[in-house]
């Protein structure tokens, strides 16, 4: 082995499971399984050296492309190292290489990486306590906004959920619980060594990251001499957790994260819990159609700067169930609503503020360009601004809240500082001087000085040079090779005095050095070298001393972020024509019925409401008598459009926004829990049917009489009995035990009889206009109480262009079945000897009896 092969053994060797980036002059280079992954992932060619069994797989790739690979690389699940050289190089003589920094998918910060509307996270999931309650701690923080959060939970299930809705694109866990935190999320998990999770060791790390002397002020009662015995299991989870993920980002970064100075606590005390499911079938991010397929996120964000679409996706997320703090948001976007101009000019000076959070978390691990601080002084400039034009208006509380955050006294410090000292309009890079005011160093100040006088002095020996040769083309320029050099043209080179020592010749020309211009080269180069080093030196100050502003400017960003999203709720309100919701604490002040009321008159569903010419509105109340609305209608009436419509109305009002209908009054929801279609989960061996009763399972089991539930054809998964016993047990259940709010489409006509047994449960349908003359039926859209009778199944199978054979003969059967009483219109109930009723059981008959064979 070589030397330099040895030093990539040793560095390799002590950096397992990572990609090392090898830097060789000017290319990364990667050797033996690292070649062959690298040009696989990018699909840059495999090289080789050495010969038969020496022989070593090689792929480079140019050092100033890294950034256009790295998302690749790191996309791919790849943990990158990268390990630069430490001095330059010497012929004979080894390179010095060290791992400058480790990239993975949960800690890149490149702008070019990630996408700005979206926080990267990176997760830790910690088990503590006793086998029979068991505390799972789950910190994650986005490395490149500085937050950091933690979640405690006894429940294997809520985890999962938390981690689903997080979407963290790594997690780390102790190696001896790797095992089980496997079976909860499988995905992206990495164990680490379980001294990474020590607790005295975590208590210490954390108290230095945070700059405290305890940890009391986070709400965790564990100090350095804490054990295990005398600490509650949470506790202990959550700081082992944060602890290692911690210490896990330093190593990552080779260096301080100086913008993480606090862990944030959460639970569902003040926020709706959203299952996974829940997210997902309301089609709150994505769709189950694809990336491009509108959701309620797409349609409602018009945020104009990335902290505030974050914010959005985050509110989203994490709907409102705190009256007070949910007034107070409607009130905020009324105050913008009602001032088109000010929206106007609020959304293009947000478009003009820089990701601050994004660009305190590149100061925060040593990464902010000069840039960046330009960047971030003209933002903080329009932040002021924004503050003042506010602040002369009434604003309504939370909005008062945000505007003092942002007349925070220190903002101005950091403009003056950036201000006096970077230039207006500097380099991208640090290390190519160009980045400070002049005024601000006097060394500086001095280097520039030589440089600008050194072009003086050339001037002036070319001017000398041309009078004494009486060469009027004689001109003095610079290469690398050469350094400056006397360019005579060939037709004078007669003239050339003695003194002058050729070093090149051209085509037309030759080209000469002299004494002096050697002598005024190494004055001039060495204060161009001296002026880069000293400007990037000093640029490194001011970023390290502008960290220490990292918590005020991190809440800054915050409040620009809820600015930004209560602005765009102003503004797709009038847009979209949305209505001011009111939540009502009281029944008897509104009008409402019972503490469970709710009114929605002419809702909207959000998102297809956008896509179709004419939507239908629908108005919707739940109250004492009217608690489970048993839905029924034919296929592609509206029927989903419609139970999702009140879901997504409701989380809209929850979050703060204005809302798609003509008038809402609600009363604060606790959960929105769905079930709707069906899906099978077949990775993990869940038929349709199993998925299904899961997702029903934990709407039983979960939700409380202040839920909202929308159940969309639940039961269909199975054979038809099988699916109205269970429907039907299902809505007995709820109004029995649970009394939520309930929307239930259904196929299952039986179930309509429901209504006359409960006092609770009433029966809707979406009004069809059958033209028996012209053979056509209209679906209106328009939801009215009542029942159905038909689902219209076969006219939609024709709608959807089955062949006309396949639907003839259908409506042929489906004569014979309602003939023979099997499909018959809604069976009346029977009494059982418990005094409930029941569906009544359809008549078996056989095929032949019915003609069929
Ligand atoms: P199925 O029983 O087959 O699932 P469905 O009754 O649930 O059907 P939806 O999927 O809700 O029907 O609606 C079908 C289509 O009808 C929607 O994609 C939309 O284009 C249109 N639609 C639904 N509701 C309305 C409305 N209120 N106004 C206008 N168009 C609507």
């Amino acid at each position: 082995m070589t030397p330099m092969q040895e030093q990539f053994k040793k560095i390799k060797s002590e950096n397992p499971g990572t990609v090392i980036l090898f830097r060789l002059g000017d290319f990364y280079e990667t050797f033996d399984e690292d070649a062959e992954t690298v040009s696989r992932v990018l699909g840059i060619t495999l090289t080789s050296r050495g010969k038969d069994e020496n022989r070593q797989p090689l792929a480079g790739i140019p050092y100033h492309a890294l950034p256009n690979y790295m998302p690749r690389l790191v996309e791919a699940g790849l943990k990158i190292a990268i390990a630069e050289q430490m001095e330059a190089a010497v012929p004979g003589k080894l390179v010095e290489r060290s791992i400058t920094k480790i990239i993975t998918p949960g800690t890149i910060i490149d702008e070019n990486s990630l996408d700005s509307s979206k926080n990267n996270y990176i997760a830790s999931v910690v088990m503590s306590g006793q086998s029979s309650v068991i505390s799972y701690g789950l910190v994650f923080c986005d490395l490149t906004t500085g937050e950091l959060k933690s979640f405690t939970t006894n429940s294997e299930i809520t985890l999962k959920n938390e981690l689903k809705k997080i979407n963290p694109s790594e997690i780390i866990c102790p190696a001896s619980q790797y095992e089980d935190i496997l079976k909860i999320q499988g995905n992206r998990l990495q164990k680490l060594d379980d001294k990474l999770f020590d607790l005295k060791d975590s208590v210490i790390i954390l108290e230095k990251q945070f700059k405290v002397s305890s940890l009391k002020g986070f709400g965790l009662n564990v100090n350095q001499k804490s054990t295990i015995k005398d600490s509650k299991p949470e506790d202990i989870a959550i700081v082992t957790s944060a602890g290692a993920l911690i210490c896990y980002l330093i190593d990552c970064q080779k260096g301080d994260i100086k913008h993480i100075r606090g862990i944030q606590s959460y639970s569902f005390n003040d926020y709706m819990k959203l299952d996974f499911e829940t997210i997902r079938n309301l089609e709150l991010l994505f769709t189950n159609s694809g990336h491009d397929s509108p959701t309620l996120y797409s349609i409602i964000n018009r945020a104009t700067n990335p902290m505030g679409k974050r914010k959005l996706r985050n509110w989203i997320l994490n709907p409102l169930v705190n009256v007070v703090m949910i007034k107070e948001r409607h009130d905020s976007v009324e105050f913008f609503f009602n001032k088109p101009q000010l929206i106007s000019e609020l959304r293009d000076k947000f478009y003009r503020i820089a990701d601050i959070e994004r660009i305190v978390g590149r100061i925060g691990v040593g990464g902010a360009n000069p840039k960046d601080l330009v960047g971030l002084k003209n933002s903080l400039i329009n932040i002021i601004n924004i503050s003042n034009q506010l602040s002369s208006e009434e604003l309504p509380t939370r909005l008062s809240f945000l505007m003092r955050e942002l007349q925070n006294e220190k903002i101005k410090e950091v403009i003056d500082f950036i201000d006096k000292s970077i230039d207006n309009e500097p380099s991208a890079l640090i290390n190519n001087g160009g980045i400070l005011k002049s005024g601000y160093h006097a060394e500086v100040d001095e280097l520039r000085n030589l440089r600008s006088n050194s072009k003086q002095i050339l001037a002036e020996i070319q001017k000398r040079e041309i009078e004494r040769t009486k060469i009027t083309s004689l001109k003095i320029s610079f290469n690398n090779v050469f350094g400056y050099y006397i360019e005579i043209t060939r037709t004078h080179l007669d003239k050339v005095p003695e003194d002058y020592i050729r070093k090149q010749t051209l085509a037309n020309a030759e080209r000469y050095i002299t004494q002096e211009l050697k002598e005024l080269e190494v004055k001039i180069l060495s204060a161009e070298e001296k002026l880069i080093k000293l400007e990037q030196e000093l640029f490194i100050e001011i970023r390290n001393k502008l960290a220490d502003y990292s918590q005020m400017l991190l809440a800054v960003g915050n409040a620009i972020a809820e600015v930004d999203v209560i602005v765009n709720f102003g503004f797709i309100a009038r847009e979209f024509n949305y209505t001011k919701p009111s939540v009502v604490s009281s029944q008897k002040s509104e009008n409402l019925k019972t503490d469970n009321s709710t009114l929605i008159t002419d809702g909207r569903h959000p998102v297809v409401e956008r896509l179709v010419e004419k939507f239908i509105p629908n108005s919707t109340e739940f109250s004492e008598d009217s608690l489970i609305h048993i839905l029924t209608g034919p296929n592609m009436s509206g029927k989903s459009t419609y139970i999702r419509q009140v879901a997504l109305i409701t989380l809209m009002a929850q979050i703060g926004s204005y809302v798609p209908a003509k008038e809402m009054k609600f009363q604060i929801v606790d959960r929105i829990f769905t079930r709707v279609g069906a899906s099978d989960n077949l990775s993990k061996g869940e038929s349709t049917f199993m998925v299904e009763m899961t997702e029903t399972a934990n709407i039983l089991n979960n939700a409380t009489s202040q839920s909202l539930i929308i159940l969309d054809e639940v039961g269909r998964g199975t054979s038809t009995y099988d699916g109205v016993a269970i429907a039907w047990s299902i809505v007995e259940y709820l109004q029995e035990h649970i009394k939520a709010k309930t929307l239930f489409a259904t196929h299952y006509h039986e179930l309509i009889s429901l209504e006359s047994q409960y006092k609770c449960i009433k029966n809707f349908n979406v009004k069809v206009v059958d033209d028996k003359e012209k053979e056509e039926i209209l679906f209106t859209h328009k939801i009215e109480a009542g029942s159905a009778n038909k689902s219209y199944g076969v006219h939609v199978a024709k709608l959807a262009g089955v062949p006309v054979e396949v639907t003839k003969r259908a409506n042929e059967i489906l004569n014979k079945f309602e003939n023979s009483g099997i499909a018959s219109s809604p069976s009346k109930t029977e009494s059982r000897n418990d005094n409930k009723g029941g569906p009544k059981t359809p008549k078996k008959i056989h095929p032949e009896q019915m003609g069929l064979i």
